[in-house]
């Protein structure tokens, strides 16, 4: 049984490292509100558009791993001064 619970917690950990590895391989995703346009178009004139507050106007956002990794890194540097 507890080697079962630790196979467990190293899949986890093992799932979340490829994540991390992946957040900082590919750092960016597509923005959802504007599903990586950029461009939001109005419901009414259907031609006009205004860009994206989220993005502004890029398509892209940083995924939340991101942010982990940049934070986790700037842990590692702290500790190795
Ligand atoms: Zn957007």
């Amino acid at each position: 049984m507890d080697s079962l619970a630790l196979l467990a917690s190293l899949a986890t950990l093992g799932y979340s490292a490829f994540y991390l590895l992946m957040c900082a391989a590919f750092p960016f995703g597509h923005c959802r509100r504007c599903h990586g346009t950029g461009k939001l178009f109005s419901k009414i004139f259907t031609k006009s558009f205004r860009l994206c507050p989220r993005c502004e106007g890029t398509g892209r956002r940083v995924r939340i791993g991101r942010r982990v990794y940049e934070y986790l890194r700037g842990e590692y540097k702290a500790g190795n001064r």
